[in-house]
């Protein structure tokens, strides 16, 4: 069934008239949708209408599964969706306001060898609406609205590859944005990709604000090929390649997302071909040490050198940031709240 929340306005006022509706409750049925509410639970429109609505579109899109509260405040949300699969997001709060990571895809198949949203494969997209109906869900469920946001960040590093689920994503960024919705800035969205050359150089066309994120963990192919496959497509002179063609039309700046691991790409020679892969462009890299993951068998660098990394980066310009862990006590990484349910629901 479809869901409202992949339409604007002007198509729900479409819709509207379409099921015999005067144009103005698109207006009241939009606000309701985008405060969070069920079709069911809109109070001002009418109970005919509302069962024309139901024939046609899902009640809600997504519903609370499990909520978990780490002790430093990071919530983690366990979404299922219409069709009973489930998703997973998390909510971290900052002293500039509360970013909340969404998913883009049930699953994932980049297959990367750290990650535990790609462990049972892609199983499927998700709408735009979907990813819509994650910032609005968390929204109302930690009390605010339209105007007063509860969500003010939003970074798509749930599960999935948003650059692998495009046309979706893309349609997300604008509802998302627009001034009669939510109307989160583009400023403050980051996308994050495992490095799809070309969908990069595509989307630099469409001149958007939002910040791009290169997950690039390895500074050269050899070790990059080794735990993540999709650098066998691409390598990393075609996606630094890509990168800097974005760069060049946004003139945002680039962040990159080095996951340290424990002997394998945290030692001083990596930092300094990290240094001379990155040297003269502008941007960022966040350092995380690996969460590990059970089924993988990798274990992440301690946190002192961690640091070493960093100042060694540093010492030779190029800013980076050791990304605090957030949520570890309830499962904060990607993918592994829902692969535990999975597995123990299994
Ligand atoms: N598919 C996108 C978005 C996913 S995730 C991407 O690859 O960028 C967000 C980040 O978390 C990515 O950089 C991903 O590589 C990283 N990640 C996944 N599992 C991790 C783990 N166990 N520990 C640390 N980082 C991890």
């Amino acid at each position: 069934m479809n869901n409202l929340l992949n339409y604007t306005l002007p198509e729900i006022e479409e819709i509207c008239l379409r099921l015999g509706e005067k144009k103005f409750r698109a207006k009241q049925l939009f606000e309701g949708i985008y405060q969070g509410k069920a079709i069911s639970e809109i109070s001002n429109i009418s109970k005919e209408f509302k069962e024309k609505l139901l024939t046609e579109f899902v009640d809600t899109p997504i519903k609370l599964h499990t909520k978990l509260v780490g002790k430093d405040g990071t919530i983690k949300y366990v979404y299922q969706l219409a069709d009973g699969n489930i998703i997973e997001g998390v909510l971290m709060s900052y002293s500039y306001g509360n970013t909340l990571c969404v998913s883009t895809q049930v699953g994932c198949r980049m297959g990367c060898k750290f990650c535990a949203s790609t462990l049972g494969g892609l199983i499927r997209n998700l709408s735009a609406g979907e990813i819509l109906a994650q910032v609005l869900f968390v929204n109302r469920d930690n009390g605010g609205d339209l105007k007063n946001r509860k969500v003010t960040n939003i970074v798509l590093m749930g599960s999935g590859e948003p650059l692998d689920n495009y046309d979706n994503v893309i349609k997300f960024f604008s509802l998302v944005s627009s001034e009669n919705g939510i109307n989160i800035s583009q400023r403050n969205i980051s996308l994050s990709t495992c490095g799809l050359a070309d969908k990069i150089k595509e989307m630099a066309e469409l001149n958007l604000q939002i910040t791009l994120t290169i997950s690039l963990h390895a500074p050269n192919d050899q070790m990059r090929k080794e735990i993540m496959p999709i650098a066998n497509k691409y390598s990393i002179e075609k996606l630094m390649e890509a990168v800097k063609y974005y760069f060049n039309k946004t003139k945002r700046r680039i962040v990159f997302e080095y996951s340290l691991i424990s002997g394998k790409n945290d030692t001083f020679a990596c930092a300094d071909e990290l240094f001379n892969l990155l040297k003269g462009l502008s941007c960022h890299v966040n350092l995380i040490p690996l969460n590990e993951v059970k089924e993988r068998g990798m274990q992440g660098t301690n946190r002192k050198k961690a640091y070493a990394f960093m100042a060694r980066l540093e010492k030779n310009g190029i800013s980076s940031t050791v990304r605090r862990t957030m949520g570890a006590d309830i499962e904060g990484a990607c993918g592994q709240l829902r692969a535990k349910i999975l597995k123990d629901e299994n």
